[in-house]
C-alpha cells in the first residue's frame, strides 16, 4: 500500500514539475514582422489602393494594338469599351508576372450565333506573341449555349474544364477575378515551375489553382516555352457574332 502510495505521489509530483517546465507559451509561435502592408477599399469604390487601373471608363492609354505596338483601336463609349473586330487583338503597355487581376465583361443582348461562334474573345494571362499565343481563358457566352466544355466559359482553353457554369444572361455585366502565377524557366529555357490559376467567375469558384501544362494552341497539346514577364492580352475573334465589352480592369501586382 505504502508503495503504491509513493509511487502516486511521485507521478504527481513528476507530472506537475514537467507541465511547469513546458508550459506552452502562446507568444512563442507569434510572429510579429513583417506586418503585411495596408490596402484600402471603400463601399464607393472597390478597387484596392495599390491596384494598377487598366481601364478606368475614360481611354485605352494602358492598352496596345498586339500587330504593331500602335494604340489600341477598339471602341471606348459610356465608361466601356467594345471589341473592334478586324483590329486585331489588344495587349497591356506593362509587363507582369503574377498578380491578382479584376475583369468586368458584358455579351451583347442582341448576341447571335452557337458554339464558339458566340460572344467569343478571351483574357490571355500572358501575351507570348502576336496572335492568340498565351494563355488563354475563355470568354463566350455559355448560357444556354453548348459547346465542348474545355472551351466553355470560365475554361482554360483546351487544358481545363470550369467547376462550374455561372453565365449570367446575355446583356448582363459578368465578373473575372483571377490569381495568377507565372510559370519559371532556368536560363536554359527548361520549366522550373508551371503556372497556375484560380479563377472566381461572377463570384464562383471554377478554376481552383489549376495547374497548366503549357501555353493555349487551337490543335495539339499545350507546350511550354520560355519567358519572363508579358503583357495581359484580350482576343478580337475572328467570328461573326456581335462584339463584346469590358469595363473597370485592375491588376495587383504579387
Ligand atoms: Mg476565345
Amino acid at each position: 500500500m505504502k508503495k503504491i502510495f509513493f509511487l502516486l505521489t511521485s507521478t504527481i509530483v513528476f507530472s506537475a514539475q514537467q507541465s511547469f517546465a513546458q508550459k506552452p507559451d502562446p507568444a512563442a509561435t507569434e510572429v510579429w514582422q513583417p506586418e503585411p502592408k495596408i490596402v484600402t477599399t471603400s463601399e464607393a469604390n472597390q478597387t484596392p489602393s495599390d491596384a494598377i487601373i487598366l481601364f478606368d471608363g475614360k481611354n485605352l492609354n494602358e492598352w496596345l494594338s498586339v500587330q504593331d505596338n500602335s494604340p489600341a483601336k477598339w471602341d471606348v463609349n459610356n465608361g466601356v469599351f467594345t471589341v473592334k473586330k478586324g483590329t486585331g487583338n489588344i495587349q497591356t503597355k506593362k509587363s507582369f508576372m503574377d498578380y491578382q487581376l479584376h475583369l468586368e465583361w458584358q455579351i451583347p443582348a442582341n448576341i447571335t450565333g452557337t458554339g464558339q461562334g458566340r460572344g467569343n474573345s478571351g483574357l490571355f494571362l500572358a501575351s507570348t506573341g502576336k496572335g492568340d499565343d498565351g494563355y488563354e481563358i475563355q470568354i463566350l457566352d455559355c448560357f444556354e449555349n453548348k459547346t465542348y466544355v474545355n472551351g466553355q466559359v470560365g475554361s482554360i482553353y483546351k487544358q481545363s474544364i470550369p467547376l462550374a457554369n455561372a453565365s449570367r444572361k446575355p446583356g448582363q455585366w459578368q465578373t473575372y477575378d483571377v490569381i495568377w502565377t507565372a510559370p519559371r524557366f532556368n536560363d536554359g529555357g527548361d520549366l522550373l515551375s508551371p503556372a497556375r490559376v484560380t479563377l472566381i467567375h461572377n463570384g464562383v469558384l471554377v478554376q481552383n489553382n489549376t495547374v497548366l501544362t503549357g501555353g493555349t494552341v487551337y490543335v495539339g497539346k499545350p507546350t511550354y516555352k520560355k519567358h519572363g514577364a508579358t503583357p495581359i492580352k484580350l482576343q478580337a475573334h475572328g467570328d461573326k457574332s456581335e462584339p463584346i465589352s469590358f469595363r473597370n480592369i485592375w491588376v495587383r501586382e504579387l
